[in-house]
């Protein structure tokens, strides 16, 4: 699957500028604040239908204009599309020139796979950043997993209330309640550890010549022993009750889950360095790939922002001449030469695209 041309106008600080893509490798290069990031934030805006970086839409139309525009030409492996989305008070999308009734329609018609900055923050920060991730994940493949999330969440927050109120009433109806989170408790934990195992799987497929940093990943449920026997978990909701009612919350449960990440059996949040963790994101992102194309049957687009700072010239050049399945963006602030005649350069400049 490839994005072949996109023309942004009134986006962000891009006023009216089209792009024709390579389906291999585009480099988008340029100084700090020239519109780069503006570019994936636009690829990924159309992927999703919002922005990642705003909950405002009209947060990215161009200052002092009224709307924007997105329009965009790819490739599905079976034939060639348009697309385009309006942002204005109201967005308006459209494939092949017929609007979507449903906004949510435009999800999925692109598969996209994004790294920012911000996702270091998977190995760096607590846990509800790496449940976050999964959640995003499993949810783009197996929809009935967010439906079970929030069942699961509604449930909880029912549970807690409860708890919290430490009404006898109230309180005697917590079997059922009890009841029904392990229900739910149990396919979603089932499903994170599956996705867990076959991140596991597929992210040591991407080593360096000899640089063999080994990267293990273990799904830390807080329930002990089977996860996946509802009887399991109510037998340790029950155990746990005291102390809830002490302290007016559910504490055990996939709202406690957390994944390790090791690196060579040392946990790489606190052992590893900076080009190492970001070696690391960077291969789950390609490991998310392939867990999409598996399960899809197409391989999804990947979009990197600023993902080559902090590392050397060794990785850099590792990963700019061993990605060639796929079609990547990369931004950065030098103009990373790789071997590859397919590769496309584009210098940017104040919202426009510079002569090479
Ligand atoms: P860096 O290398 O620092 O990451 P970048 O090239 O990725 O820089 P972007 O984030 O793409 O930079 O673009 C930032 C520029 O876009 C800034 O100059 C900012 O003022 C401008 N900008 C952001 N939003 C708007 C907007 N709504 N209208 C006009 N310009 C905007
Ligand atoms: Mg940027």
């Amino acid at each position: 699957m490839y994005i072949d041309k996109l023309y942004l106008n009134n986006f962000r600080n891009y006023e009216n500028q089209y792009f024709e893509f390579s389906p291999q490798t585009n480099i988008i290069y340029g100084m700090n604040g020239q519109g780069k990031t503006n570019i994936i934030e636009a690829l990924y805006f159309f992927c999703n239908g919002k922005s990642y970086r705003t909950q405002k839409d009209t947060e990215t139309v161009k200052f002092g204009e009224k709307e924007g525009r997105i329009k965009i030409s790819f490739d599905d492996e079976q034939r060639n599309h348009t697309g385009e989305i309006l942002i204005s008070e109201k967005k308006i999308v459209k494939i092949n020139d017929i609007p979507l009734l449903k906004l949510s329609e435009i999800i999925g018609l692109i598969n996209m796979v994004i790294f920012t900055p911000d996702m270091l923050n998977i190995i760096k920060e607590g846990p509800g950043v790496r449940r976050q991730f999964l959640d995003i994940l499993i949810s783009q493949l197996r929809p009935v997993y967010f439906k079970t999330l929030l069942s699961y969440y509604k449930v909880l927050m029912s549970r807690n209330n409860i708890l919290k109120s430490g009404n006898k009433a109230m309180m005697s109806t917590l079997d059922v309640w009890n009841d029904k989170l392990a229900e739910y408790g149990c396919i979603i934990s089932k499903h994170r550890s599956d996705m867990i195992d076959m991140l596991g799987k597929e992210i040591n497929n991407f080593s360096f010549e000899d640089i063999n940093e080994n990267i293990n990943i273990k799904y830390m449920s807080s329930i002990k022993g089977d996860f996946t026997d509802k009887e399991n978990f109510v037998k340790q909701l029950e155990k746990n009750f005291e102390r809830e009612i002490e302290k007016g919350i559910t504490l055990t449960g996939p709202q406690r889950d957390d994944f390790d990440i090791l690196m060579d059996n040392n946990e790489i949040k606190k052992y590893g360095s900076q080009g190492q963790m970001r070696t690391c994101v960077l291969k789950m992102k390609l490991a998310e790939c392939e867990i999409i194309k598996n399960i899809c049957g197409r391989t999804p687009v990947l979009l990197l922002d600023d993902i080559l700072s902090e590392l050397d010239e060794k990785r850099k050049k590792f990963f700019l001449n061993n990605i060639k399945d796929k079609q990547i963006f990369i931004t950065c602030t030098t103009k990373e030469k790789i071997n590859s005649e397919s590769c496309r350069y584009f210098n940017i400049k104040n919202g426009n695209l510079a002569e090479e």
